[in-house]
């Protein structure tokens, strides 16, 4: 086999079943895919369109990348999660049926002011408890009176909120406050209801509403820290792989890589593989965390760099250049590497810079 580079290999098919996974745990309600940050490092106009027949709607978190699905194809109404948009971008939004999260009293002044061509789809954002952005539910009720009056609106609004720890088994009496509090503020006032991400989807049914808003379980992989996705019968949809570029004996005592910090205690052969920083792969992934070479679990040794990272073969095998290595994905979930890493597998997959080549199966 050829030495290649980093390349994430991406199924179709993984993402289409997790999305039917998140729609049987919530039969009743339609569902808003998450696709912002590049659908999480999945490449979003590629899999907005897997999901184009099974989604009713998708949603980012930035105007740019609801304008690049509008012009990709995308058809379903795209919700932008946060943030503030001028007159001009409030009215590409109503014309292009972009849905609007309106969490702050500057937007509606700008929502007031501004003639639109198209009436717009509002959802208003309450603050049960994550208290980022939103409206308190003290605030709710003159939000929406207020945008009662305003003609280019579609009425009545609907209403969201963003639970702050429902991934957190042994935290659930916050996140049934948070639920309460926004059935509360809500009750009677709103169109449609979208409380949960994944982790409130999986976790909690009486909170469904009339849409989900699955984001990481999409990518097949879970919000719950010491779970992997497949305990949740979610396929993992991305493996990250590279490949050997070396394979050198190594003498006992003598370091290796950057500022020596790893110094191995035997004779061994040190394994180097075509991936680093520069490919989104963790720096700070310590010594010991686990990759696969031809499938088997050897561990990291010595320092990940921009464009290389090595790893202890130990002194028998018959490894060799060119041979496949998986960083994380088949039969290594990006749950256990996140783990290792000390931070969460939203961050391996959502921080692989451009170098890297996204191949769709
Ligand atoms: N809804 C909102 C408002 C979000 O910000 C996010 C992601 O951060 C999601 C839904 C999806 O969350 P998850 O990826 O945990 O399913």
């Amino acid at each position: 086999m050829d030495a290649h580079g980093a390349i994430a290999r991406i199924s179709l098919a993984a993402v289409q079943h997790n999305l039917q996974q998140a729609k049987q745990l919530a039969p009743s309600a339609k569902a808003i895919a998450v696709v912002k940050a590049n659908a999480y490092g999945h490449g979003d106009l590629t899999m907005a369109s897997a999901l184009k027949d099974t989604a009713d709607m998708f949603a980012v978190a930035r105007f740019e990348e609801a304008q690049k699905l509008r012009a990709g194809g995308i058809r379903q109404p795209i919700l932008l999660l946060s943030g503030f948009l001028n007159a001009a971008q409030l009215e590409f939004a109503a014309l292009n049926n972009f849905h609007v999260c309106i969490h702050e009293f500057a937007q509606l002044d700008v929502l007031e002011k501004t003639p639109l061509a198209a009436p717009v789809t509002i959802w208003v954002k309450i603050d049960s408890g994550m208290h980022r952005i939103g409206f308190s539910p003290e605030q709710a009720d003159s939000v929406f009176t207020r945008i009662s009056a305003i003609k280019q609106v579609v009425q009545p609004v609907n209403a969201m909120t963003h639970f702050a720890r429902a991934d957190e088994p042994e935290q659930r009496s916050v996140t049934e406050a948070a639920i309460t509090c926004f059935q509360q503020a809500t009750a009677g006032k709103v169109k449609h209801t979208a409380l949960c991400n994944s982790a409130g989807v999986i976790a909690f049914p009486e909170a469904h509403g009339d849409f989900i808003r699955p984001g990481i379980m999409l990518y097949g992989i879970t919000p719950f820290g010491d779970k992997q996705g497949t305990d949740f019968g979610l396929r993992p949809a991305m493996n990250f792989t590279s490949s050997l570029i070396a394979v050198r004996e190594h003498k006992a005592g003598e370091p290796v890589g950057y500022a020596g910090s790893w110094v191995s205690p035997r004779d061994t052969r040190i394994g180097v593989i075509a991936v680093g920083y520069g490919d989104g792969y963790p720096r700070m992934a310590p010594e010991g965390t686990p990759v696969l070479v031809n499938g088997r679990r050897v561990p990291l040794a010595g320092r990940v760099a921009m464009d290389m990272t090595t790893v202890d073969l130990g002194p028998e095998g018959n490894e060799q250049v060119g041979d496949e290595v998986i960083l994380w994905g088949d039969g290594l979930a990006a749950e256990e590497v996140a783990r290792h890493v000390g931070t969460i597998a939203y961050e391996l997959v959502t921080r692989l810079t451009a170098r890297p080549r996204l191949e769709y199966v």
